[in-house]
C-alpha cells in the first residue's frame, strides 16, 4: 500500500505518536519530536510569507545539523522541492548545482561567506534567486539576506492553518527532492524523487537495519549525500528513533561521539571503519552501544567485515547497495548471512524491485554471468533534472536504469558486484576488474590500502596501475610487491606500475577519487 502519502504528512504523524521522546541530539540539547515539529512550522510560515510557492526549488547548503533537518522539514511542507548542496564542493561546483535547480531560496550555515559560497552565486546566473537564509543567526532581513529568526518573525502574521492547507495540497508523487549524484564519473547530475518514491525508501531502510525507535542513529554521512538524506535524517524520523548529526572528519572526534552519545547505529563507508580500526586510542573507548553497523557505497574489501566484527565488536553487520537514482540502498545482506557472504557480496535486492544483469546489447544474463547491473522498479527516478539526453543515456526501452555497475546474481539470490563499468579496463583482450586486483593486494603482508586504475599502452591497449599505501611504519619496494602479484594473480592483472602513496585521495563521502589517481603522473 505504498506510495500514498507525503514525507510532511509521514512526519506530523511521526511527531504526534513520540512528542515528547527526543528526535535530534545536538552537543549537549537535545529537542524531542514536538519541538521540531513547532520548529519546522515557525518555518514555513517563514517561507510562506516570503512567497515560496509549491514545486520551487530550495537549496540547503550546511553541514549536518538540527538546522538543517528542520529547514528542510520546513521547506517541503510548503511544497518546495529539497536541493541539498555538499559543503565540500567548491564555489563553481556548487554554482554549477544551483544554476541547474535553478533555486529560488538559499539557507545556508554560519559558515555563511565561507563554503566558496560568494563564488558560487557569482559564478553563475541564479535568475529566480531571491533569499537567502543563513541558519542559526538572529540577522535582521538586509536586502536578500537574512537570518533564521528573521524568517520567523516574518510568518508570524500567517495562520497556522495556512501550513496545513499547504501541506494537505501535496500529492505522493509530487517531487520532494533533487539530490546529486557524487560525480565520481562525471558531473554530477540532478536525480528527481517524489514524496511516495523517499517513503518507501525509508521504510526499507528501516528494515534493513532492523531499526528500533530506541536506537540511536549517528548521522556521519552527509545529508547532500544519497547515503545520509532519506537513509538517514528522515528515516530515523519517520521511525520516531533519535539522530545525532555528526559533523566531524577524524577519528579521534567519532571515537569521542560514539561513546558520549552512546550511538547503536552507524552507517559508514569502509575507510571510516578502517580508521576506527587502525586507530591507537580505540581500545581505551567504550564502543560497546554500537549494535549495526552498515556499510557500502563502494566496494568494500573483505576484512573489513571481519575487522568489524572481531575488532569493534559490533554483532550485526551490513552490506548496502545503492545510488542516488534509487533513492537510497536497493539491495542488502540480511541478518543471518554469514561473514562470507557480507564481504563478498551486497545480499538480496529488495523484492519490489527487478534486478537484471545485461551484456552490452542490454540482452539479459543467466545466473553467475557478469555484466552490467540494470533495475526497475518504484524506487527508481524517473529521471535528471532539465537532462532528457542522460536519462535517455541511462534507461533501456524496457524501463530499466542502467546502473553503471558491473556484477552478477549469484545462484543463492546474493548480488555481488565486481566494478563500476567506468573503472574496469582491458588489458590485451582481457577484462580487469581493479577491485578484485585490489583485493588481492589487501592480502599482501605491510599492505594496508590499494586502488588500481587503468592506463593506455602502445602494445596491451591498456595495463593496471597500483597505487599502495603500506601499513604504518612499513616500507615496501616496487620488485617485492610486482613479484608478489605475480604469485597471486593472472598475468594480465598484475599491474605494470606500482606506486606508493602516504594516502589514498578520498572525496566528500570518504570514497577512493580514481579520477584523482588517474592524473597523478
Ligand atoms: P556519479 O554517478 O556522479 O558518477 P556516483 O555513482 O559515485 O557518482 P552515488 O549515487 O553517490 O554517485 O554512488 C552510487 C555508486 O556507489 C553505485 O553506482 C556503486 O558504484 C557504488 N556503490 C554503492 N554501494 C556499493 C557497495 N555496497 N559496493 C560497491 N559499490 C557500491
Ligand atoms: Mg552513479
Amino acid at each position: 500500500d505504498y506510495g500514498t502519502t507525503t514525507i510532511t504528512a509521514a512526519f506530523a504523524a511521526s511527531a504526534a505518536r513520540n512528542a515528547s521522546r527526543p528526535a535530534v541530539r545536538q552537543g549537549m540539547r537535545e529537542i524531542s519530536f514536538a519541538e521540531v515539529d513547532q520548529l519546522r512550522r515557525d518555518g514555513a510560515r517563514g517561507l510562506i510569507a516570503l512567497g515560496i510557492r509549491p514545486g520551487e526549488r530550495v537549496a540547503i547548503w550546511g553541514v549536518n545539523s538540527l538546522d538543517w533537518i528542520v529547514a528542510g522539514l520546513a521547506l517541503l511542507t510548503v511544497g518546495a522541492v529539497l536541493v541539498p548542496v555538499g559543503t565540500r564542493l567548491r564555489g563553481r561546483e556548487a554554482g554549477a548545482i544551483l544554476r541547474s535547480a535553478d533555486v529560488r531560496l538559499i539557507f545556508t550555515d554560519h559558515g555563511f561567506g565561507g563554503y566558496d559560497f560568494v563564488d558560487a552565486i557569482h559564478s553563475e546566473s541564479l535568475p529566480k534567486l531571491e533569499h537567502i537564509v543563513v541558519l542559526r543567526s538572529d540577522a535582521e532581513a538586509a536586502g536578500q539576506v537574512r537570518g533564521w529568526s528573521s524568517l520567523v518573525r516574518a510568518g508570524a502574521g500567517v495562520a497556522a492553518q495556512e501550513v496545513d492547507r499547504r501541506a494537505g495540497a501535496i500529492r505522493p508523487d509530487d517531487l520532494s527532492d533533487v539530490l546529486f549524484t557524487s560525480g565520481t564519473t562525471g558531473q554530477p547530475k540532478g536525480v528527481m524523487m517524489t514524496h511516495a518514491q523517499s517513503i518507501v525508501a525509508c521504510d526499507h531502510q528501516a528494515r534493513a537495519l532492523g531499526a528500533r525507535s530506541d536506537d540511536v542513529l549517528g548521522a556521519l554521512f552527509p545529508f547532500a549525500h544519497n547515503a545520509g538524506y532519506r537513509s538517514a535524517w528522515q528515516t530515523s524520523l519517520l521511525l520516531g528513533m533519535r539522530i545525532d548529526p555528526i559533523d566531524v572528519v577524524n577519528p579521534d572526534d567519532l571515537l569521542q561521539f560514539v561513546q558520549a552519545n552512546r550511538t547503536t547505529l552507524l552507517p559508514a563507508v569502509p575507510t571510516v571503519y578502517q580508521s576506527l580500526i587502525e586507530h591507537p586510542a580505540r581500545r581505551d573507548m567504550d564502543l560497546s552501544s554500537l549494535r549495526v553497523a552498515m556499510t557500502g557505497g563502494t566496494m568494500v574489501p573483505m576484512q573489513l567485515i571481519f575487522q568489524i566484527r572481531e575488532q569493534l565488536g559490533i554483532p550485526h553487520i551490513v552490506n548496502a547497495y545503492g545510488m542516488t537514482e534509487t533513492a537510497g540502498n536497493i539491495s542488502y545482506t540480511r541478518a543471518g548471512d554469514s561473514d562470507e557472504v557480507i564481504a563478498r557480496t551486497v545480499g538480496r535486492p529488495l523484492e519490489n524491485l527487478e534486478v537484471r544483469i545485461v551484456d552490452d546489447n542490454m540482452r539479459p544474463l543467466a545466473r553467475d554471468m557478469v555484466g552490467q547491473i540494470a533495475v526497475r522498479g518504484f524506487q527508481v527516478t524517473h529521471g535528471y533534472l532539465n537532462d532528457a539526453p542522460a536519462t535517455a543515456r541511462s534507461m533501456t526501452q524496457d524501463g530499466f536504469l542502467l546502473t553503471g555497475d558491473i556484477g552478477l546474481l549469484g545462484a543463492d539470490g546474493n548480488l555481488r558486484i565486481t566494478d563500476r563499468l567506468k573503472d574496469m579496463y582491458i588489458c590485451g583482450g582481457f577484462n580487469c576488474y581493479p577491485a578484485e586486483v585490489e583485493e588481492v593486494f589487501r592480502k599482501m603482508p605491510g599492505v594496508w590500502q590499494a586502488a588500481v586504475v587503468g592506463m593506455d599502452d602502445a602494445r596491451l591497449g591498456q595495463v593496471g596501475r597500483a597505487f599502495i599505501v603500506a601499513e604504518p611504519g612499513l616500507r615496501l619496494n616496487e620488485q617485492e610487491v610486482i613479484a608478489w602479484a605475480r604469485e597471486n594473480m593472472a598475468g594480465y592483472k598484475v599491474p605494470r606500475v606500482i606506486r606508493f602513496l602516504d594516502a589514498l585521495p578520498l572525496n566528500a563521502l570518504g570514497k577512493v577519487s580514481k579520477d584523482e589517481l588517474r592524473q597523478l603522473d
